[in-house]
């Protein structure tokens, strides 16, 4: 039987430049010889002594304690309005780009779209190297969030890299050849990864993401030298009558009732966080939300179903347990805490405490002893509406009345998090943390027919009713609650007062993580296009760049021959960029292939970015009825809209259907019921829709490509700043009809 895959997830890229064989593409080695000694090097004792290292960025975090502080002080508040572009270098291809860059000996080793590695040289941008690891790219249909990927680890001259088709691959830092390649994963389930590896005590870390479609969560470790597995560590339990693999599982199992929760695998992907203290001897890994997202499905007799919304502390040697902090108890609304964790002593109290600390998706800023994992403080950082706040006596949250057994409900925060993957820094002058934050509603809800299909997104949003297209929601209660409330901003955040110290509006609710440095400067990229530099003790902005392309990843910082230099990957996607055009007026960004940008004081480097071309659209005369329309708009947005964009409105890094050309439409039917694009990753979706449907969903495309041919405006409009929020509202609960009506009530 043909496994039956959700189409809204079935895009690949389809600017991916196809026929591309070669995985290794080699320039001038010489230039990694240099990089030799050093990355021959990278290990517990120079990771560990990274935090004085100010020439290198030699793991995810800078240091083991994850905090992205470089004490680099040459780019300061003064010095910093001489910043420029020192060099550019061009990935070629689209797609967005979320990784943190290392810095090795003078080389920056760092992660493009399906994994692909790449090697420049530090000082001048030049190519050294770059391996696309022949990664399976129609796996990118198990990708929530995007063909991403955060980065790499080095290790004793190697780098090592987990791919979106589930391998852990070990490279040579000097050649870029592959040393050893394992498979993490089931093939068979919907896993992928795109979070970065550690290497900790020579073993290579790795988790792997999956829960919106149905996996069980883990972690586990590989030798450097051989990639063979050390050990493994799940994150939720399995099913019972198969025992347990552990005592942690066994339990784990108390706390999940009613099953079979196994079937769909329970969740608790561990997909992006990870931090480590030397001293301790603890690794701490960030776990994911529960699978499916309901807990009256996944758990229908209640508890807390450990380890989903956790951190976990485990011994790095044998991946033993040994304590955890859950953050969200019985999570029912992808409230992960795979978010960014920070290791900080602090004094709270009059006391010096070893702390770790997360700003989960839930939307409190969490203080846990991490030697014991004992609550110390909360506090919303964002705001929320799931619960009124930590009991600080429990360290539970006291939850509202936030069911959605029976009907659904608008809640704060959205699956998207009040802070979500993008990097936080901790200052160690501030004494602030830097937190990339959103406020964003989302209205949860459980259709009655919830049926769990492998394979297939199953976390049971949004409502569809074909009596009731899109959703009946009251639009007056999701004016009021959502859209003109959606925002994205900066803040700095006291961690010992737990408080806002000062914040940064954003134009758009989806931006890029966060670097620290002693030059009392915050470095951030936004959906907007620009690098900017905040003054860290007041939040002003003291310098700005027009990089012309929305960037989400986070800057680093480096020195070499006396020069401080600051790199960012510029590429706009992940799961908001990848749906939506969340552009800006009058800013060009984003049509053009990802980044590397690398500043410098006195950088005088022009950007070359080449114009974006302008389509026209050349749809055939319009022959359709309001049913046929209706029902295309319906089976559009249930099967197309995460990579298409609603109401077809795309991302520039994806297809815009509006402006198919005469061709394209005239091969529609065997596009989409044939796979005759399948080559450059459109899928056949003839298992999710039927021929009548597809010239529906063809017939309601037409009539947007007359639409866009009729007002020129239309899509401009569409870009501007507060369309920006409209389109995510849309994009979560499905009211694609009625946000455009506002849109046009509202005006700009
Ligand atoms: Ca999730």
């Amino acid at each position: 039987m043909k496994k039956i895959f959700p189409s809204v997830l079935l895009c690949s890229s389809l600017l991916f430049t196809a026929g591309s064989q070669a995985s290794l593409v080699s320039k001038d080695l010489s230039l990694a010889e240099k990089a030799r000694e050093t990355a021959s090097k990278v290990n517990s004792e120079t990771i560990g002594a990274a935090s004085e290292n100010t020439s290198d960025w030699l793991t995810h975090g800078r240091t083991y304690d994850e905090q992205r502080f470089s004490p680099l002080d040459q780019i300061n508040e003064k010095s910093v309005k001489g910043l420029g572009l020192a060099w550019e270098w061009d990935t070629g291809r689209k797609r967005g780009l979320e990784a943190t860059p290392l810095v090795v000996g003078g080389v920056i080793y760092t992660t493009g779209t399906y994994s692909e590695v790449i090697a420049l040289d530090a000082k001048t941008g030049e190519l050294i190297w770059r391996n696309d690891l022949n990664v399976d790219r129609a796996r990118s249909k198990y990708a929530c969030c995007d063909v991403v990927n955060r980065g790499l680890a080095a290790w004793e001259g190697k780098l090592f890299v987990g791919t979106i088709d589930g391998r852990l691959v070990a490279l040579d830092a000097v050649s870029g050849e592959i040393l050893w390649d394992t498979l993490t994963i089931d093939l068979e389930r919907p896993y992928t990864i795109t979070g970065a590896p550690r290497v900790v005590k020579g073993k290579v870390i790795i988790g792997n993401g999956g829960a919106e479609f149905g996996v069980r969560g883990y972690i586990t470790a590989y030798d450097a030298n051989n990639g063979e597995q050390v050990w493994r560590f799940y994150t939720v339990p399995g099913n019972p009558a198969d025992g347990f693999e552990n005592e942690a599982m066994a339990m784990a199992a108390k706390t999940w009732g009613g099953g079979p929760w196994w079937e769909i695998g329970g969740g608790g992907t561990a997909w992006d966080s990870m931090a480590f203290d030397p001293d301790l001897d603890l690794l701490y890994v960030g776990v994911g939300n529960g699978a499916p997202w309901n807990k009256h499905i996944r758990s229908p007799s209640g508890g807390d179903n450990l380890f989903i919304s956790s951190i976990v502390a485990v011994r790095p040697d044998t991946g033993e347990y040994v304590w955890h902090y859950q953050t969200t108890p019985g999570d029912a609304w992808d409230y992960t805490a795979t978010q960014h964790m920070i290791l900080a002593d602090l004094n709270i109290d009059n006391k010096l405490r070893q702390v770790i600390m997360q700003a989960p998706k839930n939307g409190f800023y969490y203080v846990i002893d991490r030697a014991t994992g004992e609550f110390i403080s909360a506090d919303n950082y964002v705001p929320v509406s799931w619960a009124s706040h930590i009991d600080p006596e429990t360290g539970r949250p006291v939850e509202t009345d936030n069911s959605y057994k029976e009907e659904g409900k608008l809640q704060f925060p959205s699956p998207l998090g009040g802070h979500n993957w993008q990097p936080m820094c901790f200052s160690k002058d501030t004494g602030y943390v830097y937190i990339p934050s959103r406020q964003l509603s989302f209205y949860y809800s459980q259709p009655e027919s919830f049926k769990y299909k492998p394979g297939t997104w199953n976390v049971g949003i949004p409502v569809m009713k074909d009596t009731d297209f899109p959703v009946g929601l009251d639009p007056q209660l999701l004016k009021t609650l959502g859209p003109s409330t959606a925002r994205g901003y900066l803040q700095a955040w006291d961690p010992i007062k737990q408080e806002r110290v000062w914040e940064v509006q954003h134009t758009g609710p989806w931006n890029g993580g966060v670097l620290c440095t002693g030059g009392d400067l915050v470095f951030q990229g936004n959906a907007s296009g620009y690098l900017v530099a905040y003054s860290a003790s007041t939040g002003k902005e003291v310098w700005s760049y027009n990089a012309k392309h929305g960037i989400i990843a986070p800057p680093i910082t480096y020195q070499i021959d006396g020069e401080q230099y600051i790199t960012v990957m510029a590429g706009f996607g992940g799961s908001v960029g990848l749906s939506f055009s969340i552009t800006i007026e009058d800013i060009p960004v984003n049509h053009s292939t990802g980044r590397v940008l690398t500043f410098k004081l006195g950088g005088n480097e022009k950007l070359a970015i080449s114009e974006d071309v302008k389509r026209t659209p050349e749809p055939p005369a319009l022959n359709a009825t309001d049913e046929v329309l209706a029902l295309g708009n319906r089976k559009y947005h249930e099967n197309c809209v995460y990579c298409h964009g609603p109401g077809a409105i795309s991302s520039p890094a994806m297809r815009d259907l509006r402006y198919m050309n005469k061709a394209t439409h005239e091969q529609f039917m065997a596009i989409v019921m044939e796979g005759s694009m399948e080559g450059i990753g459109m899928p056949n979706y003839s298992d999710m829709i039927n021929e009548e449907e597809a010239k529906a969903v063809h017939a309601y495309l037409i009539a947007l490509a007359h639409k866009t041919l009729e007002s020129e405006d239309a899509s401009s409009a569409w870009l501007a700043v507060k369309g920006a929020a409209y389109s995510v509202m849309a994009y979560f609960v499905g009211t694609f009809d009625k946000i455009s009506v506002w849109f046009s009530d509202e005006g700009k």
